[in-house]
């Protein structure tokens, strides 16, 4: 019998910084989850003379950060491979994000030593269950592109956002990954955000705490169990595991076209970011912003989840909730042996 590895929850790494750089809101696809707020975040797309300036505010000398350039869709910026070139000459590791259709031919423009990953979005392992969410068509093409991505050397991984509306199929993705040759497997939980937020009433986004613990691990050790390097959300602290907010102890920047600068994700859609960039200057914001709620200890465990999506906790009959919720930038990883 071979001893497969475990999942072990990745800490937050003392001097890890990672720079998420939404480039521009607008995309070609209509995801039903979609999370980008033009309201909030702007229509605008960064010019690239503006994106180097921004991404030199949070680059480091001394250090590699980690930089993932996302959108709406990344790709329609027809200054992506200069801006990722740039990005490389300030020692970031470089991944894309992209929804798989490669405007403006990526792949003829940069090298796979220019960039660490080409990161493409499926949300089924079939037509069936991924174009209702992506689109029409939109499983073919990305498909496509991920065996031109691989097949010219590029490094890729493939990101699976779990909702009520695809759960059922995950389990089918390992076998899918295996046979297109992609390296690493990133599963995500819906967020209520965006999308989601306005339609939460309609639909059943959200996937409970026994069907997410029942399905999700079981799948990320098969997933390593054939080769794939896993990594999927925490979500469940167990009783002794300690809370941590990633917004006090990591450095995590979430950037958008009109200047906002987040630490948390989860407080996207409102304007309580804590820094905004101003004439190519990072400033701290005052005031009743993220950085604020970041220092409150509640017993659910995340306060902004607790504050924005209430609907994911559920309590015992005394009042006590069943699980604390982790930090949603607490990872579980496998790494195959
Ligand atoms: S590909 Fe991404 S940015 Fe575009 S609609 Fe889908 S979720 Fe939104
Ligand atoms: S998700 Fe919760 S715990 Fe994580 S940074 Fe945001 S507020 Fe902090």
């Amino acid at each position: 019998m071979s001893l497969q590895p475990a999942a072990r929850t990745v800490g937050f790494k003392p001097g890890e910084r990672n720079v998420f750089f939404h480039l521009l809101t607008a995309c070609n696809l209509s995801c039903r989850h979609c999370y980008i707020n033009p309201q909030q975040h702007g229509t605008q797309t960064v010019s690239s003379e503006t994106a180097l300036q921004w991404l030199r505010l949070f680059a480091r000398k001394e250090k590699q950060s980690n930089l993932i350039l996302l959108g709406g869709e990344p790709t329609l910026h027809p200054q992506l491979a200069a801006i990722i070139k740039a990005a490389k000459a300030m020692r970031y590791s470089v991944t894309v994000d992209t929804n798989g259709f490669l405007h403006h031919d990526l792949l003829s423009n940069i090298t796979p030593e220019e960039l660490d990953y080409l990161s493409f979005s499926l949300d089924g392992p079939t037509p069936e269950v991924n174009d209702p969410i992506r689109g029409d068509n939109v499983f073919s093409t990305c498909i496509n592109n991920i065996r031109r991505a691989v097949d010219a050397g590029f490094s890729t991984s493939l990101i699976y956002t779990v909702s009520g509306l695809n759960i059922d199929h995950l389990d089918k993705m390992p076998e899918l990954l295996v046979q297109l040759g992609i390296q690493k497997f990133f599963v995500q939980v819906i967020g209520l955000r965006g999308n989601p937020a306005q339609e939460k009433s309609a639909d059943s986004w959200l996937v409970d705490p026994a069907k997410w613990l029942d399905i999700v691990p079981g799948v990320a050790a098969d997933a390593a169990s054939k080769g794939l390097h896993v990594i999927y959300p925490k979500v469940y602290l167990e009783p002794e595991e300690v809370f941590e907010c990633a917004g006090t102890v990591a450095e995590n920047y979430f950037i958008f076209p009109n200047g906002r600068v987040y630490q948390c994700p989860l407080c996207e859609d409102h304007p309580i970011h804590s820094f905004k960039i101003e004439d190519n200057t990072l400033l701290h914001r005052e005031g009743l912003n993220e950085d604020r709620f970041f220092q409150l200890s509640i017993p659910e465990g995340c306060v902004m989840n607790k504050l924005l999506q209430p609907e994911n906790i559920q309590y015992f009959a005394d009042g006590t909730p069943q699980h604390r919720i982790s930090c949603c930038l607490l990872k579980q990883e496998i790494v195959p042996a």
